[in-house]
């Protein structure tokens, strides 16, 4: 079985297509960290998760508020953790990544040692004509998900 596939999107909508397909294998407690420079594509992906819950919107950056949480099919807690300067800076963090909702981590590497095996890991690179998003978990609880993207 897949434990890590690669996709291309070439637009936003393609981005927000692929975070509905994720959405479909959310259940609570999940947490999906995301990686990637400026403008990547972390909150656009966030966005697409957040319309698939039925969250009316707008979700935007939380860069400076570090958490956002919204109320749809289940609790989704959008994080930006750039400006945490260590992990045992933020100690609430680990109520909402044991909780029961999902979380969305924009530049999760920061917080690498409080996430669990189970985080869906992806890595969002810019390249001229598209975004390629390497997707990836230590759990096989992915595997499902890791399935069908492969078959896209
Ligand atoms: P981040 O949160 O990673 O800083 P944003 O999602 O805020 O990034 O911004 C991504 C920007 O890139 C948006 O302006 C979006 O329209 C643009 N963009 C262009 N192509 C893509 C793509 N394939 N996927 C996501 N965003 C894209
Ligand atoms: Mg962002």
């Amino acid at each position: 079985m897949e434990k890590e596939c690669t996709v291309d999107t070439f637009s936003e909508e393609e981005t927000k297509a692929l975070a509905r397909t994720i959405a479909r294998h959310l259940t609570p407690g999940d947490i999906i960290a995301l990686e990637g420079d400026l403008g990547a594509g972390k909150t656009t992906f966030a966005q697409g998760i957040a319309k698939a819950l039925g969250i009316p919107g707008p979700v935007d950056s939380p860069t400076f508020t570090i958490i956002k949480e919204y109320e749809g099919t289940l609790p989704l807690y959008h994080m930006d953790v750039y400006r945490i300067d260590s992990p045992e800076e933020e100690l609430g963090l680990e109520e909402y990544f044991y909780g029961d909702g999902v979380c969305l981590v924009e530049w999760a590497s920061r917080v690498e040692p409080l996430l669990p095996d189970s985080t869906l890991w992806m890595f969002l690179t810019v390249k001229p004509d598209r975004r390629r998003i390497r997707i990836c978990s230590k759990d096989p609880r992915w595997n499902s998900l890791m399935k069908e993207l492969a078959a896209r």
